[in-house]
């Protein structure tokens, strides 16, 4: 079925939707275990996703898995899960994994790939009123308009998986009201450069930037800390999802990740969520969602000392966080753009191809060349975002930061 019948579907059936009382939902969702896809299922993301569903069998079913290129990990996955449907999208291709995100028996597809890759998965996954559980920034960043457009059409929801916006989600639970909400503030561990001056940054190599002192994660990500780019797209990735203006958002520093993010609201009042820094609580709260059960990680020991900082942000020893946020009060193509130009820089550095430095060089550049209306289709926003990471790549060909 293609994304435009599935959309008509959903449209005719939409009219003769009834909306259906809390308790009388919360009690159908206890009859049948949950079905749950993965896409994305040998990173970081999908094994923790995999360690919440091993620790509730009883709630959860694992019913497709997907990967890129990681063979072993997945039959490994088929093996011990007995999954009946599992795509390894480099060799079986894009539709196959987006045929699983439109699997009969799927309730939840946890999008945990990198990249664009699973967007047009997310639009179909909607259009057949699955429900979407979001670990992908790019996904929204490059295409937040389609999303949430699809969203609304939608009896699927798009539920954040990200730490910190999964936190501002929890914070908001029962308080919605738009004109109660001041702001969002978004905490950042500050990676492992937090302190260290900036005149060393330019010599700041590879293996320095991958080590992330309080998150495993895969490469792009862990550098994506260690520059700040990471909380760039996060705040983008707010936007779209709590519907919220960029002035509405403050990234605060805070080391040691234990407050995943805040909300404050008109009366300057703050909630915070906390929990030791593991995925798995995220992961939880959506695949359980609204419910509350064991968790697989231990809570805070509070019988122990347990200081919390908290500071701003340096936006001059990280650019990028200055960047994104112009990109996005330029709006348009522009933050898909910061995303691309990121993206090539990043890979760049992990080649050793630029400093570190060099990174939001690359993002600024490609950002003054970028001039470009949000195209309002899947395939004009894919054609656009090839064009600008080959802009990218010619930008980083002719940077004076080459080594
Ligand atoms: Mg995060």
């Amino acid at each position: 079925m293609s994304s435009i019948d599935n959309l008509v579907y959903f449209e005719d059936k939409k009219k003769s939707q009834n909306i259906i009382p809390y308790k009388v939902l919360s009690e159908k969702n206890n009859k049948k275990k949950k079905g749950v896809v993965i896409l994305g299922a040998t990173g970081s993301v999908g094994t923790s996703t995999l360690n919440v569903i091993r620790k509730h069998e009883d709630r959860l079913n694992l019913i497709g898995v997907a990967a890129y290129s990681n063979k072993k990990s997945l039959e490994a996955i088929v093996d011990e899960f007995e999954v009946e449907s599992s795509v390894l999208f480099e060799r079986d291709g894009i539709s196959e994994l987006e045929k699983l995100a439109v699997h009969p028996d799927a309730d939840i597809i946890v999008v945990a790939t990198t990249g664009t890759v699973a967007l047009r998965a997310v639009l179909l996954a909607l259009a057949a009123d699955k429900d979407v559980a979001l670990a992908n920034k790019e996904t929204l960043v490059v295409g937040g308009h389609l999303v949430m457009a699809a969203e609304k059409m939608s009896a699927g929801r798009v539920f954040p998986l990200d730490s910190e916006h999964n936190a501002i989600f929890q914070c908001l639970e029962g308080n919605k009201k738009k004109e109660n909400i001041k702001k969002l503030l978004l905490t950042a561990s500050g990676g492992p450069f937090l302190n260290k001056p900036i005149s060393e940054f330019k010599n700041i190599t590879v293996e320095e930037a991958l080590c992330h002192p309080n998150w495993s994660m895969g490469k792009k990500i862990t550098i994506d800390s260690a520059t700040m780019a990471n909380k760039g797209l996060e705040i983008i990735e707010a936007c779209w999802l709590f519907d919220v203006n960029p002035s509405e958002i403050e990234v605060v520093v805070h080391p040691q990740s234990i407050v995943h993010s805040m909300v404050e609201f008109a009366d300057n009042s703050i909630i915070a969520q906390m929990s030791k820094p593991s995925m798995t609580f995220a992961i939880q709260h959506i695949l359980m969602y609204p419910d509350r059960e064991e968790g697989v990680h231990e809570s805070i020991d509070f019988s122990k000392v347990l200081e919390l900082d908290f500071r701003p942000p340096n936006e001059e020893k990280f650019p990028c966080l200055r960047l994104a946020k112009e990109s996005l009060i330029a709006g348009g193509f522009y933050p898909a753009a910061y995303n691309a130009a990121n993206e090539i820089a990043v890979a760049a550095f992990l080649k050793n191809e630029i400093s570190f430095n060099g990174i939001p060089e690359i993002i600024s550049k490609v950002l003054e060349h970028t001039n470009r209306e949000l195209p309002s289709t899947y395939d004009d926003l894919m054609d656009a975002e090839t064009d600008v990471l080959i802009e990218s790549e010619k930008i980083v060909r002719k940077s004076k930061f080459k080594i």
